[in-house]
């Protein structure tokens, strides 16, 4: 059964589609089968996958709603390698519709468990809010990925997603837990990133990833070619943290962390 992963941080801008772009394309580098699930209207990591939101036949938005099962909404990202579940303005209206079916936290959930044994990771975006998707979203999920800037206000903010994860850990979801905190756009030039960084690790110690990623030029260049930076530029510095991500990731679940959390 796949892993289910919410990437997700209320926060916009902070790196969690490109995140999802480039955790999805270096899992499929060591051979995993991913799934991304873009869940924000934006259809940023549709773009970002080399698909173009605009002339698709069928989206999430359908899925959610229960006019098309995950299967037969699915494209397959050639630079990537994995197949995407993809988003674009539809979705908009979904988050009210949402409201008025039944099962309206767990309609992701119960789609994507139709297809979780055809894949090892499936990944999903979230939109920058706390919003009826994001809920399904974490609803869906196993764990968590939360990618933060290391800057002043990045602390700000973290407590209400903290609080809305063990809200939903304890009304929908108990499998849900924290997988990681993960530091993006890194500049270690900065005393400022690194007093926030210093400040993350003692206050969540393990449950931050080792892995940081750097502010890259490649990582914001790749979707503009509708690709992970593995398929743009294999070599720059992006594309390498985020395969230092997944090997991290892989070797966590291999050993579990001994102290939980959620
Ligand atoms: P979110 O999905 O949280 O809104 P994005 O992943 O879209 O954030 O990132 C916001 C912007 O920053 C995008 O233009 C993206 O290309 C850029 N970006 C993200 N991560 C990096 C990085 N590590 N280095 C440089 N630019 C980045
Ligand atoms: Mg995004």
């Amino acid at each position: 059964m796949a892993k289910i992963l919410a990437v997700t941080n209320q926060k916009g801008g902070v790196g969690k589609t490109t995140t999802c772009v480039n955790l999805a394309a270096s899992l499929v580098a060591t051979k995993r089968r991913v799934l991304l699930v873009d869940l924000d209207p934006q259809g940023n990591a549709t773009m970002g996958s080399g698909v173009n939101k605009q002339t698709l036949s069928a989206s999430v938005y359908d899925v959610l709603t229960g006019q098309k099962e995950v299967v037969d909404a699915l494209v397959k990202s050639e630079s990537g390698g994995f197949d995407l579940l993809p988003a674009n303005g539809d979705l908009t209206a979904a988050e009210v519709q949402l409201l008025e079916l039944p099962n309206k936290e767990k309609r992701l959930s119960y789609a994507l468990a139709k297809a979780a044994s055809q894949y090892d990771y499936i990944i999903v975006d979230c939109p920058p809010s706390l919003n009826m998707l994001t809920v399904n979203a974490l609803a869906a999920a196993n764990g968590v990925i939360i990618p933060m800037q290391c800057e002043y206000y990045a602390l700000e903010g973290l407590t209400a997603l903290l609080d809305t994860i063990q809200r939903i850990s304890r009304v929908l979801n108990a499998n849900l837990k924290i997988e990681g905190l993960l530091r993006t756009m890194y500049d270690p030039r900065t005393s400022l990133a690194n007093e926030v960084s210093s400040q993350l690790v003692n206050h969540f110690g393990d449950k931050v990833y080792r892995t940081v990623i750097p502010r890259n030029i490649r990582l914001a260049e790749a979707p503009s070619f509708g690709m992970p930076a593995l398929a743009y530029d294999k070599a720059s510095r992006g594309a390498v943290a985020y395969l230092a991500l997944a090997g991290e990731m892989l070797r966590r679940q291999e050993t579990p962390l001994k102290q939980e959390s959620a």
